[in-house]
């Protein structure tokens, strides 16, 4: 039977004890009292959670003092910050996916230095709509009557959804009842949406006559979703926006209740045709549009490479419908984004400059001899910069992702600095560079070796922060 005093709770500290400990009192000038409370209560919870759970039985002032003025000092430091991404994933969803174009940031930087035209037409000095600013580029590039662009592609397909498809039949091949990522699946989505889902075909084969069948009076929709992060491969069949252009039709023109929808959720979008991929080139956003989809949805920040946003195309009138509904209200754009994505947009203008101005464009579709260039200039750095006891580094041949759930089964050729540790090793040193450096440098790991790829870096200055990473790293053992 254990004594009170042997209950490790009844040592934890005053929340007062806490606050006049050597650790809280020298940050104290910077805080407000309410502020180191808070931190003290925080710090002081943990800590009984802990003894709760088994992990700490002798809980020390000191630690939990300093855990407090941590918590503190955390405040101070940005956490959403800029990451060197070496990892050869391009779009990476944990990195924030594409990085803007130079034009595009410099559009979001004046957008936000003052007031601006968001929704204000300077033609009539009447209210304008801040709908407007991005819809005739989305339309002259894909050639669609009308677009509205929403917070993501996720935000675009429950509106969709909502507007077309709510108490009414929605049919998908059981081929694309697919999950994106975190909690986007596409089940759950049309059930939120109150849409009726009506699930043809098998996982790898639906024929048209899958579709077919499933047609009734009911039938708001067919709807085709991109595989986006996984390819099937073997003996499959899909029916693509032809073949449903095609029944819709006929179904329309038998007469039913509702008109049948064609929406195709592409999830990248992309604006321009990858050639560098050949056969893995995904379709465009024109292309859907021109085999018939009334409405088509995709992301800005995949393949477009722009800001995060979801951009819906299709006629006018159904275009309309979304514009006047609720949720266009409560899933709009913000002016930073809509100036990013405007200033994105215009570049496609000139195809072959996005390919080289857009930055998701340029890490896709970059020669790897290209792409040598900037790994050979990145080992000479580092080769300069480190100790030749410290490390062997290499230069090797690797294969980049496009990531993001945009073309899966590419492999695209990169050159990577191999560095192959004398002192220390990988792991820590692969921590040290993601937790401890001031900017947090992404690499890949592989045999106890980083890989630093150089397709997925940005700016020279990126090389400084990689070389100092390193070079830290190494004085931190000697010491
Ligand atoms: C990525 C993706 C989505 C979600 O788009 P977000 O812009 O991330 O919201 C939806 N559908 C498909 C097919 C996708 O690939």
């Amino acid at each position: 039977m254990p004594t009170n005093d042997n209950n490790p709770l009844r040592h934890l500290p005053q929340i007062e004890q806490v606050l006049s400990h050597p650790s809280m009192t020298c940050i104290a000038a910077a805080f407000t009292h309410e502020q180191l409370t808070g931190v003290a209560r925080a710090a002081v919870d943990t800590a009984r959670t802990r003894i709760r759970e088994g992990v700490c039985t002798n809980p020390d002032i000191d630690d939990i003092a300093l855990d407090a003025a941590n918590r503190a000092l955390l405040f101070l430091k940005p956490s959403l910050r800029r990451v060197v991404n070496a990892s050869g994933v391009i779009i990476h969803t944990n990195l924030g996916r594409s990085v803007l174009a130079k034009s595009a940031q410099q559009a979001v930087a004046d957008c936000v230095s003052g007031y601006s035209t968001l929704e204000y037409d300077t033609q009539t000095q009447q209210r304008g709509s801040r709908h407007a600013h991005c819809e005739r580029l989305i339309c002259a590039l894909t050639g669609a009557e009308a677009a509205i662009a929403v917070n993501n592609n996720a935000a675009a397909v429950m509106m969709v959804l909502t507007e077309f498809a709510a108490e009414h039949e929605a049919v998908v091949s059981r081929g694309e009842l697919v999950e994106i990522g975190g909690s986007f699946r596409i089940p759950d989505i049309m059930a939120l949406s109150h849409a009726r889902m009506v699930e043809v075909g098998t996982t790898n084969k639906t024929h048209v006559s899958d579709y077919e069948r499933a047609l009734t009076k009911d039938t708001a929709m067919l709807l085709k979703v991109h595989p986006s992060n996984y390819r099937l491969i073997g003996f499959t069949e899909a029916v693509d926006i032809h073949g449903l252009r095609r029944l819709a039709d006929q179904h329309n023109a038998a007469g039913g209740n509702t008109e049948t929808l064609v929406y195709e959720d592409q999830g990248s979008g992309a604006f321009a045709h990858l050639d560098c991929f050949g056969t893995y080139a995904e379709p465009t956003v024109a292309e859907s549009l021109k085999a018939g989809a009334d409405l088509v949805s995709f992301s800005g920040d995949k393949l477009l490479g722009g800001p995060q946003a979801g951009i819906i195309v299709g006629k006018r009138e159904l275009i309309q419908r979304l514009k006047d509904h609720p949720l266009a209200r409560a899933l709009r754009l913000d002016k930073m984004t809509l100036a990013a994505l405007e200033a994105t947009l215009r570049i496609y203008l000139e195809p072959e400059v996005a390919l080289t101005e857009i930055p998701t464009l340029r890490m896709l579709c970059e020669p790897v001899e290209e792409t040598r260039k900037r790994a050979q200039a990145l080992m000479d750095a580092l080769e300069k910069a480190l100790p030749k006891r410290c490390a062997e580094l290499a230069l090797t041949d690797e294969i980049a992702r496009a990531g993001g759930g945009a073309l899966p089964m590419c492999d695209i050729p990169t050159v990577c600095v191999q560095v192959t540790f004398l002192v220390g090793d990988a792991q820590k040193c692969e921590r040290f560079l993601a937790a401890e450096n001031n900017t947090p440098i992404v690499v890949r790991l592989k045999h106890e070796q980083i890989l630093l790829d150089a397709r997925t870096l940005v700016d020279d200055d990126e090389m400084d922060i990689m070389v100092a990473g390193f070079r830290t790293y190494f004085e931190k053992l000697d010491s």
